[in-house]
């Protein structure tokens, strides 16, 4: 079998996050190095290596990820507003190949990109 990824192991509880909801399908924790100051990741149960292994039957987890992090704004305060990133594959400096929604807020964060 293959190795869990470091999220599996936090969705299965065998290491510690901050886990702040979880549900048949998808599961959000703060990031262990916060970048504002909310900053949570929303996985999927099942790991999905990267945005570019989606398939069709992965929709339900998908989708799900939004509601969340629609939920977990809302729990957070972000009314001001929030910003959702996927990172995929290696020009994006993805770091943990188990795809997750990173959900940022709780200040400006300025434009996406340097230019
Ligand atoms: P990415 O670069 O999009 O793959 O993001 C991976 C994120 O996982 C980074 O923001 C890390 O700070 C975060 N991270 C790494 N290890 C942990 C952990 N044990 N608990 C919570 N967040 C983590």
């Amino acid at each position: 079998m293959a190795e869990k990824t470091l999220f599996e192991k936090i969705v299965a509880r065998e290491i510690p996050a901050d886990i702040v909801y979880q549900d048949d399908l998808v599961t959000a924790f703060r990031d262990i190095n916060p970048q504002a100051p909310t900053h949570v990741l929303i996985v999927t149960n099942e790991p999905i290596p990267t945005a570019a292994d989606v398939e069709p039957q992965h929709e339900p987890a998908l989708g799900r990820l939004f509601t969340v992090a629609r939920k977990v704004a809302e729990q957070e305060g972000l009314e001001n507003g929030y910003r959702l990133i996927v990172n995929c594959k290696d020009d994006a400096h993805q770091e943990v190949y188990h795809l997750h929604v990173h959900l940022l807020g709780g200040r400006p964060l300025g434009p996406l990109l340097a230019r």
